[in-house]
Formats: structure tokens, sequence, C-alpha cells
């Protein structure tokens, strides 16, 4: 694993996701190297090697946090803030301890070892915590995320933040036909889950090497993913599941011609 230690100029950058307005990256580049992954596309400016073999840490984060900034604060978006370094070397509760606690701020992880920072969590005015549960266990798991945390892991995360009255939510994602099993994920989070966000699964950011492992892997999801009214039939039941479950559901994100966000009310 390549470490490279580089000084920042800024640590809040505006933002393009929707709803986003800034987004906070305090390590650019992740150990957990999922194979969907859309940050992939940051290799091309950084000359380090494959996803997943570097992590790029922005040593003084902690000094650049300490900004006030108005709207919606998001950490992160090319890296995972709990990855596994973040263990050692606290970069991430680091610039959290320094931040304006009056940021809006939302963090989303796939790591239990977000919970540590629950304390400074608690500093926040306005914080929500996510974590992205999928579903993905055994052969899919070890083909798509080999090296996140296990989903056990995370859907106890989940409910610890709860526990200790941080909002929080479940990012399920990616849902892909026939693996991801939205309707579980559920009926195992529904008890401490404040709200849900679904997105589908991009395709075409994912990369090509990750489309072959679909059609390899996973023919059948692959041609729902590339067929327009099997795709779309998909979605609307999807949509029917979440209306009949009777959760709080911001919505569905999908990514075909270009970015559409489906309300579920
Ligand atoms: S945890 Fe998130 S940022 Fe890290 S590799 Fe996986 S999808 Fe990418």
């Amino acid at each position: 694993m390549k470490i490279i230690n580089v000084r920042a100029k800024s640590i809040y950058t505006k933002s393009k996701i929707p709803g986003v307005d800034w987004v906070v990256n305090q390590y650019v580049g992740c150990q957990f190297a999922c194979k969907y992954c859309y940050a992939k596309f940051i290799c091309k400016w950084k000359p380090y090697g494959e996803w997943g073999g570097w992590v790029e840490i922005k040593v003084n984060a902690p000094e650049l946090a300490r900004k006030r900034v108005y709207g919606e604060v998001f950490m992160s978006s090319i890296s995972d803030p709990y990855q596994p370094i973040e263990k050692e070397l606290k970069l991430t509760r680091r610039t959290l301890e320094a931040m304006n606690k009056r940021n809006k701020l939302s963090v989303l992880t796939k790591s239990p070892l977000v919970i540590r920072d629950i304390d400074v969590f608690k500093m926040f005015e306005k914080i929500e915590v996510g974590l992205t549960i999928n579903s993905f266990e055994g052969r899919e798991k070890r083909l798509i995320e080999p090296f996140a945390p296990v989903q056990r892991a995370r859907v106890n995360a989940l409910k610890t933040l709860k526990d200790e009255g941080i909002k929080n939510y479940a990012f399920v994602s990616p849902i892909i036909p026939g693996i991801t099993d939205v309707e579980e994920i559920i009926r195992e989070t529904r008890s401490f889950t404040d709200y849900y966000f679904f997105e589908i699964l991009n395709l075409k950011a994912a990369g090509r090497e990750f489309k072959e492992l679909l059609m390899e892997n996973f023919p059948e999801s692959y041609k729902i993913m590339v067929d327009e009214d099997k795709f779309w039939r998909f979605i609307k039941d999807l949509i029917d599941l979440i209306k009949r479950s009777n959760i709080k559901a911001e919505g569905v994100e999908v990514h075909r011609r270009g970015w559409e966000f489906i309300e579920v009310r």
C-alpha cells in the first residue's frame, strides 16, 4: 500500500453532487478497493497505480477544516473516511474535531470504525451518519467488495448510531438486480434507521472491468441492467417495494441517460 502525504490548499471543495454543497476528502484513494467504485476515475490524475493500492493523506486537513461553510457538507466522495488506515492515523477524527460544529454535515462510510467518533458527532448541531448497506455476502462480496467490512458489522454500526442519538441513514447501494436484496435490508434495519437513500448501480461509472465482471459472473443481472424494458420494470418493482415498506425514503437514484432522482412518497 502506497501512502502519499500531501499538504492541501483547501479541504472544502464545491460539489456537483445533487443536494451537496461541499465535499471533504481528507483522504484521496481507498483501501477498501471496491470493484465498482465510482471514484476510480481519479487514478487518471494520480500517478500512484491501481485503485485500492494507494492512499493520499492530506496531512493538514484538520488545520483547513476550521472554516464555517454554508450548505450541506458531505464526507467523503473519493475515499472512505473510516478506511483501515484511519484506525491509527485518526485523520478523520482530528478533522471532525477541528471542524466548525455549526457546519451541516453528512458522513458516509462502510466501516464500523465510525462508531469510535460518536463523541465528536455529538458536538455537531446538525449531523447525520450513513452506512452503505448492500447485502453482499459470500461469493458476491468476494467478487464485488472483497476488502470492505462485512454487512453484519455495518448494520450493527447503524444501530449503535441510533442508540446513541445520532441521526442515521442507510445508503442502499449499489442496487444490482438479483444481487442486492433490498427487501431483506429493509427488514433488518427498519427499526433503527431514520431514513433510506437508494441508488441503482451506475454501470458506466463502475467502469469497463466491472461491467465484464458482471457479464461473466452475474449474467442475469447484467441482462437486466442493459435492457431498457427489463430495467424499468425492475425499478418499478423496487419503488413498489419501498412504498409498501412504509419507511422514510429520500428516493431512488438512477443513472441512465443522465442522473435521475425518483422521489418515493
Ligand atoms: S468504500 Fe467507497 S470510496 Fe472506498 S472503494 Fe468502496 S466505493 Fe470506493
